[in-house]
């Protein structure tokens, strides 16, 4: 302002000396003539800053006389500005990023409780899918009656267990909203199907355990009591005998299914052993001598074994394996089967140890279910067997143990075929010397 004064007076000064020295009319002139420049220059200088002004981001023109402070003021203060911008950008990014990881969802809801945002885990739980559902109502989306009771509380101080169907699995979730700012709700949802499932899991076991073990407790309670309640000598020494035996198949029962889950509770607190060169066909021999006996003679036994062929394990927890398969295909194999056992590598270079019967089979519901504990597809044959219907347990957490698969083939009433793969990565061939060595 003040240099346009200034240019002005100049303008005015040279004037009057012009209009003393030539006349007035020289000096109105040269004033006019002045003024008009400066309007000339004045809006040379302001297109120059209205260009500017369409990219404040460039640096301002620079000699636009009165404009250079004004521009100069606004631009330092646009980029302390586009900064701050910048830097609230960053955090902002950075605050979704971690939003988007947490392992809980998160869903952002509006005064009408309508979708505004929600992250990866919440899209997972819900099966959300934001291009779709953002804006919509959550009661549109989650349309559990439950759900909408709970959003009509008065206050969310507990969170809410529900049941949903996202991507046709069955989903356990557990929620709870917030209010916060204003009008503004927070819905935070966690997936607790697994954690059900394990409760669950352990709620059958801890029943089953009691059902099994109750069973021949109940029948050795009643002899005892019976035998207590009888006048010493109205017993035979036959019916003594008889009753002693069943106590004593009864006590050995429980003693075998305390036996099956101890191993198997071993089997699960152990640490993985990285293990020894073992020699399964040496355990495959013995097993199958006990088969042999529990057989007595009425089964055919084929037998195939690589004798060189070794896997690093754990040979407590091998043999067991081996003994559990052998074992029961004797005893689901009516008289006059053929078992058939082979231990060999496989053509990837994998060790297979399998079992094969010409038993009463599997029917092919039953099969997946098989290594269940206490689940059993012939209750009959199991309990007339002594079976403790954990055999397979043990055998699939030993194979596992052992980085190994158990595989289960077979048809009702036409055999099965059990067989455990290890992976090439824990099988060794040893020299035939060691074989001899060892042998
Ligand atoms: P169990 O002590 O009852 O034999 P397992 O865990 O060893 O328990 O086996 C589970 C069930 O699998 C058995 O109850 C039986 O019904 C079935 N099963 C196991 N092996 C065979 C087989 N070789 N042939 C037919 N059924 C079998």
């Amino acid at each position: 302002m003040t240099k346009t004064l200034v240019t002005v007076l100049l303008w005015g000064l040279a004037g009057a000396i012009l209009g003393a020295w030539s006349g007035p009319h020289v000096g109105w002139g040269v004033f006019a003539f002045g003024l008009l420049l400066m309007v000339l220059v004045s809006g040379l200088q302001i297109s120059r800053v209205t260009k500017w002004a369409e990219d404040v981001e460039s640096p301002p023109p620079a000699a636009v006389g009165p404009w250079d402070d004004i521009l100069s003021l606004i631009y330092r203060k646009l980029r302390k500005d586009r900064k701050t911008i910048d830097r609230l950008k960053h955090d902002k990014r950075r605050m979704l990023e971690a939003a988007e990881a947490l392992p809980d969802g998160a869903i952002t809801l509006d005064g009408q409780m309508q979708l505004t945002w929600c992250n990866r885990s919440a899209r997972e739980h819900l099966g959300l899918r934001p291009e779709h559902d953002i804006g919509h109502s959550i009661f549109n989306i989650l349309r559990a009656p439950e759900f909408a009771r709970y959003a009509r509380q008065a206050n969310w101080d507990e969170p809410l267990q529900i049941h949903v169907q996202s991507d046709d699995q069955p989903k356990t979730l557990v929620l709870q909203l917030v209010n916060y700012g204003v009008d503004r709700f927070l819905m935070v949802t966690r997936d607790i199907t697994q954690i059900e499932r394990l409760e669950t899991t352990r709620k059958d076991f801890v029943a089953n355990v009691s059902h099994e073990l109750r069973t021949p407790l109940t029948v050795l309670t009643g002899f005892l009591e019976t035998l207590h309640d009888m006048p010493p000598d109205s017993l035979t020494s036959e019916q003594r005998v008889r009753y002693v035996a069943l106590m004593q198949d009864q006590a050995a029962r429980m003693e075998a299914i305390v036996s099956d889950l101890l191993t198997l509770s071993t089997l699960e607190s152990s640490p993985v052993a990285e293990g020894e060169p073992v020699d399964v066909s040496a355990l495959v021999h013995k097993a199958l001598q006990q088969g042999r006996i529990l057989s007595r003679d009425q089964h055919v036994f084929v037998e195939h074994c690589d004798e060189t062929l070794q896997v690093l394990g754990s040979a407590g927890e091998l043999a067991s394996a081996v003994s559990n398969l052998i074992t029961n295909a004797v005893r689901y194999t009516p008289q006059d089967g053929t078992i058939t056992v082979s231990w060999y590598r496989g053509d990837d270079g994998s060790a297979v140890y399998s079992v094969q019967d010409t038993g009463i089979g599997i029917s092919a519901q039953d099969i997946p279910r098989l290594t269940e504990r206490f689940y059993r597809a012939d209750r009959g044959r199991s309990r007339a067997t002594g079976g403790t219907g954990l055999g397979l347990a043990i055998t699939k957490h030993v194979a596992m143990r052992h980085g190994a698969e158990l595989r289960i083939k077979s048809r009702y009433g036409s055999g099965s075929t059990f067989t455990i793969v290890f992976p090439p990565s824990r099988c060794i061939t040893a020299s035939a010397a060691d074989v001899g060595a060892e042998a």
